[in-house]
């Protein structure tokens, strides 16, 4: 007799075989016995409840009804015949139908006795039917210990048109619990499931597959569900450990000259006290002795930059470099912009390293930063090049970091023997489950307020038969002084298509603002880097009143005069790049406006992000809608992040339990950190063998 454990070969399973473990392994990725023993019913049919024939509503879910058969027909069709019962319970009649095995199944069909049947029915002529149901003699039924949730579990047609029934597999893990005798190890500590109140792992296992009765199924999903997000937050809060204990940060005890000289003299405003709280939040990591691993989250608008500044600031007043990485040239271009204006009469040399930087310009920039004359540079993703080499690095800022990919920010570290502090920004913000579980191993810090006088902006969203009166609102903002922005989407999938739509739309508004009363500028990918600043350039400084752009705008541009925010085709739009875009006005003092443009034809998901958009402008919020319609999945960033292939647990609707896992894994780790304790044996052993497997471990921030 072999030794069965979690790790033997799906293929010994009895019932199993060579074809069927193909099949398990290629479609729901099942190779061991314990693949197959974690592998959840993704819903429960109740079986303790019976249905009248009389009750029976058309589109209802499985159900099963008691009754007897009383009349059997064999009835010919195009190919072969179908199989007709009459069924009837005290309330009525219906139909039990079969189109295949009809011959065989006629056999055994007994008259006049009380039959439970259990499917789908079908309704059809006003007569209900159903077809292939399972039937059990009542007899029997009554005989067999079953349990009374009837298990469902995830499949795929692939499997059913090879016979792997929902059935069948229920079957198999039934063999499954019989060969490794049902009893599984323990991998939480005692007083932690006597604290929460779990449910042993053989017990929540044991129910997951086989609920007796819908409260102790709970307790299992709610035992495991914890148990999943728990070893992902010990994953991710091990991770931050570990790299704080190991990787020695540069300590910068000073905040000197530059630092305090920017803010007594050059600091335009007041920092709002989340600005400050923040920056404090900062100055604690970096004078830590540990490397920062810090993530900023802050509304569009919320004042990132200024918070950068500093930051940068107090690097140089330790005597290291900074470097702060953009997405877009234009995002670069405007960050060098705004900071050697802030920077201006205070001697710290700043410059701007893009892709389009002549080579002349550049070899000065290598050499200064060589030799440690440039104190700030800010650039694109060529400020990673291997040929840009800095003579002390001691802090890279990443702004809008979902847009750079993992190994583009991690090669951030190897600009020194020492990694630089890392801050990393997000332009939109993050649910806080979700921050949890795709940001957990790092450090975050949130801007949650506004600086002080911004006006709400006015959002509506407006039919293209509207476009006139559109037009004639902004011939009136234009009037006033003001500026105005018209976005067109560009989706890669049909680019042509697209950038046809770009040049019509460019069209049409010169036609109706025609020079020389008026000036449009546009902006789209397919320019040249230095037509796309010229263009940016007269815009900016009022020589052109209308900005006809793709979404190259959507990051970080900063026009306090633009205050209206025309986009287009705006059903095809994200909400959170919406709300990036409608971002780029309320900058100023003026009252400022988002129009959303869109056809008649909208998807019930696009009308939802219409509406939130209409509805509410705070960031946090819009992320949490925006959550809920895609799913974690689609959120930026997050799809090279493996912490997001749950079993059980699902972010969104379990985001009390993921607080709870996280709370108690920070609990276990700041008593125990290295899971040495014999209470925690039984987690350090699972630990283990998950981290073993785990993708976390290189998704390095
Ligand atoms: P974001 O967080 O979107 O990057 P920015 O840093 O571009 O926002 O700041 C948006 C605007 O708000 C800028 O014009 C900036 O000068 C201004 N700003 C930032 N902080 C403050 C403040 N504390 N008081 C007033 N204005 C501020
Ligand atoms: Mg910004």
């Amino acid at each position: 007799m072999p030794v069965y454990s979690l790790n033997t070969s799906i293929s010994y399973l009895k019932g199993v075989g060579p074809n069927r473990a193909d099949l398990l392994k290629s479609e729901l990725g099942i190779f061991t016995f314990g693949d197959l023993l974690n592998f959840f019913p993704n819903r429960y049919i109740d079986r303790t409840q019976f249905f009248k024939i009389s009750q029976l509503q058309q589109n209802s879910a499985e159900i099963q009804i008691v009754g007897k058969i009383t009349n059997i027909k064999t009835v010919k069709q195009k190919r072969g015949s179908r199989l007709v019962a009459t069924f009837r319970d005290e309330t009525g009649a219906m139909e039990l139908v079969w189109f295949r095995g009809a011959k065989w199944i006629k056999d055994t069909l007994k008259i006049n006795e009380p039959y439970v049947i259990f499917g789908k029915t079908n309704h059809f002529n006003g007569l209900f039917s159903m077809p292939h149901p399972e039937m059990e003699l009542v007899v029997d039924y009554k005989k067999n210990l079953r349990s009374a949730m009837q298990p469902v579990y995830p499949s795929t047609e692939k499997l059913v048109n090879k016979g792997i029934s929902n059935r069948v597999v229920s079957k198999m893990i039934q063999s499954l619990f019989e060969e490794l005798g049902a009893k599984f190890l323990e991998t939480l500590s005692t007083p932690m499931v006597e604290e929460l109140k779990l449910i042993s792992k053989t017990e929540a296992l044991f129910n997951i597959h086989f609920p007796k009765n819908q409260e102790l199924l709970t307790k299992a999903q709610r035992r495991l569900k914890f148990e999943e997000l728990y070893f992902i937050q010990l994953q991710l809060i091990r991770k931050k450990l570990v790299r704080k204990a190991k990787i020695k940060g540069f300590n910068f005890t000073e905040v000197g000259e530059k630092f305090n000289g920017f803010y007594t003299n050059n600091l335009p405003f007041s920092l709002t006290n989340a600005q400050k709280r923040v920056l404090k939040e900062i100055r604690k990591d970096l004078g830590s002795n540990a490397q920062m691993n810090r993530l900023l989250q802050g509304d569009v608008g919320s004042g990132k930059t200024i918070v950068a500044l500093l930051t940068m600031l107090i690097a140089l007043d330790n005597g290291f470099q900074a470097a702060l990485m953009a997405p877009t040239e234009i995002l670069a271009a405007q960050h060098f912009n705004s900071i050697e204006e802030l920077l201006s009469g205070l001697n710290i040399n700043v410059k701007l390293l893009t892709g389009s930087v002549k080579t002349k310009q550049r070899r000065i920039i290598h050499s200064e930063l060589e030799s440690g004359e440039l104190d700030i540079l800010i650039g694109t993703h060529a400020l990673i090049e291997d040929k840009v080499k800095f003579k002390n690095l001691g802090i890279a800022i990443i702004d809008e970091q979902h847009r750079f990919g993992v190994a583009q920010r991690s090669k951030m570290w190897q600009k020194n023997t020492l990694p630089p502090h890392i801050l990393v920004m997000t332009a939109t913000p993050i649910p806080r489950t979700l921050a949890m579980s795709v940001y957990g191993d790092l450090d975050i810090s949130v801007i949650d307020e506004l600086p002080p006088g911004r006006k709400e902006i006015k959002t509506a969203h407006r039919y293209d038969s509207n476009r006139l009166s559109v037009f004639k609102f902004l011939r009136e903002e234009i009037t006033k002084g003001r500026q105005v922005y018209i976005v067109y989407p560009l989706i890669n999938e049909s680019e042509a298509m697209d950038y046809k739509d770009l040049m019509d739309g460019y069209e049409s508004v010169v036609r109706e603002f025609p020079s020389p009363n008026y000036q449009v500028s546009i902006v789209h990918g397919k320019m040249k880097p230095a037509d796309k600043e010229y263009e940016m350039q007269r815009f900016i400084k009022g020589e052109t009143q209308i900005m006809v752009a793709t979404t190259v705008i959507e990051v970080g541009v900063n026009i306090p005069n633009a205050s209206v925010m025309v986009i287009e085709s705006a059903e095809r739009f994200g909400l959170s790049q919406l709300h990036q875009l409608r971002g780029r006005v309320g900058r100023g003092a003026e009252q400022s406006y988002c129009i959303l443009m869109t056809s008649f034809k909208l998807s019930s998901d696009g009308k939802t992000r219409l509406n939130t958009m209409v509805d509410t402008s705070d960031g946090f919020k819009i992320a949490e809608v925006d959550l809920k319609l895609r799913g974690p999945g689609n959120l930026m960033g997050t799809q090279q992040s493996g912490v997001l292939n749950l079993k059980i647990a699902d972010i969104i609707k379990d985001s009390g339990i993921l607080k709870t896992a996280r709370r108690i894994a920070i609990e276990t780790l700041t008593i125990d950190p290295a899971l040495n304790s014999s209470e925690n044996l039984p987690i350090r052993r699972a630990y283990q063998k998950i981290s073993k497997n785990s993708t976390i471990w290189s998704n390095i921030s």
